[in-house]
């Protein structure tokens, strides 16, 4: 039983929120803090909960993050804002003393290149204090590490190839739009690839590698090999991984959208001068924008696709290695999420659905103390089974097939 504090008002927090609202049995009291406060008010409005409180904070700034924790006094801080605000959300969460998860890993804005190193190096700090800080807790980041640590637990003396498969098949018939923050979505998929093989990392051009691979109920589709985070961690945490890599699908739609936001510039995450109108009308200024930022401006809001996005997701994990009886086993563990019934249920697309729902699920955890460890953790250093068991029932079930071509 405990307090929450969830920081962000976008599509995440959004479905993080009505988790946490239905959750009444964990969650005593709660509260919605982001930068604009009318959208953590329009949230609790869309629950219909009035005693769900809200709060505006800069949560790049840790004085007012420590200012409102002293006021709510949460146990636990969600940050469903953006991996730029991991570090001084993890800051604060020191300086107040209390618990900490997230679902993306930290990114600093003028470079797109995320890695745990920032965060492992909070470690001693959260152990000695006494603190939790759950890493990387939505679907992948998140799911994707519990279901490799199921299925070293129940499945496999030794996982040696792992190919986590993330598929969207919806169609939410915009010519372009991301599923989640554009800016961060962007940033992740023109970067390098990335893959771990016989103990080193292998880098790719951005999606070079791709090839057809078979989602259930939706069909194949074309799948690129990106640089994930979770790789990081899993291959440190099951070291008997010979290969792991992470694949993604993408329409030529996207991709040739993509290829002309890069070719004219608009992915640029560097400042460039432009020369921009007052907005009280008085004349002009010279100002510094980021293009990629701007380009976030003017591209569908990831939290207004949902009422007519049709389709699902199927993310999962195919994985084979030695089994407990000393064979070669093949495992594919997966979750398929319509982004029709995401909306019914949280006004939210699947994509903000499968990452809001495992970040709740994190934190009931935290709160019913089954996952409560202090020091900063990767989410497949906790016991999946109570995690695996919620999943089935708070809207996000999962499936197991054994011994199936895994295409890989
Ligand atoms: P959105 O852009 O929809 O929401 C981000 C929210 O954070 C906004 O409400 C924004 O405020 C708020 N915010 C941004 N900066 C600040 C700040 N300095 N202080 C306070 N609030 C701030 O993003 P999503 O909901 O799509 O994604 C949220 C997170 O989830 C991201 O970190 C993303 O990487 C992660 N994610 C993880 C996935 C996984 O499976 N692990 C999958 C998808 C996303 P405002 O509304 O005022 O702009």
């Amino acid at each position: 039983m405990g307090r929450v504090l969830i920081i962000g008002a976008g599509g995440v927090a959004t479905v993080a929120a009505h988790k946490v609202a239905q959750n009444k049995d964990v969650f005593t009291d709660i509260m919605i803090a982001s930068r604009t406060k009318s959208k953590c008010d329009a949230i609790v409005k869309a629950i219909g909960n009035p005693n769900i409180q809200t709060a505006r904070v800069d949560a790049d700034n840790v004085a007012e993050l420590v200012a409102l924790f002293r006021e709510f006094r949460p146990d636990l801080v969600m940050n469903l804002a953006l991996p730029y605000q991991d570090l001084t959300i993890m800051d604060a969460c020191l300086e107040y003393g209390c618990s900490y998860l997230d679902t993306a890993n930290y990114e600093p804005k003028d470079e797109a290149h995320f890695e745990y190193s920032w965060q492992w190096a909070y470690r001693d700090r959260f152990e000695k204090a006494g603190l939790t800080a759950i890493l990387g807790c939505g679907f992948d980041p998140g799911v994707t590490s519990i279901f490799t640590a199921y299925a070293a637990k129940h499945h496999f003396k030794e996982i040696q190839y792992l190919d986590i498969v993330d598929c969207n098949a919806g169609d939410h018939h915009k010519a372009f739009a991301t599923n989640f923050n554009p800016e961060i979505n962007i940033r992740e998929i023109t970067q390098k690839g990335l893959y771990w093989e016989n103990g080193k990392w292998v880098e790719t051009g951005p999606l070079e590698i791709h090839k057809d691979l078979t989602y259930p109920n939706i069909g194949p589709r074309d799948s690129y090999l990106l640089h994930h985070e979770e790789i990081e961690s899993l291959v440190i945490n099951y070291p008997t991984i010979k290969r792991a890599r992470f694949w993604m699908t993408f329409g030529q739609q996207y991709l040739k959208h993509l290829e002309v936001i890069q070719n004219i510039g608009m992915s640029r995450i560097d400042e460039v001068e432009y020369e921009a109108q007052l907005v009280d009308g008085t004349g002009t200024a010279r100002v510094k924008i980021v293009p990629l930022q701007f380009l976030k401006a003017v591209l569908p809001n990831p939290q207004d696709l949902g009422e007519n996005y049709t389709g699902e997701t199927s993310i999962g994990c195919r994985i084979r290695g030695i089994g407990q009886d000393g064979k070669e086993h093949t495992y594919y563990v997966y979750n398929n999420c319509s982004h029709q019934a995401a909306y019914e249920e949280t006004g939210m697309q699947g994509v903000s659905y499968t990452t809001g729902v495992p970040a709740c699920i994190g934190a009931r955890m935290f709160m019913l103390g089954l996952w409560n460890k202090p020091g900063v953790h990767n989410v497949e250093e906790f016991d999946p089974d109570p995690f695996m068991a919620e999943l089935n029932t708070q809207g996000l079930p999962w499936h197991e097939l054994h011994d199936v071509d895994l295409e890989l």
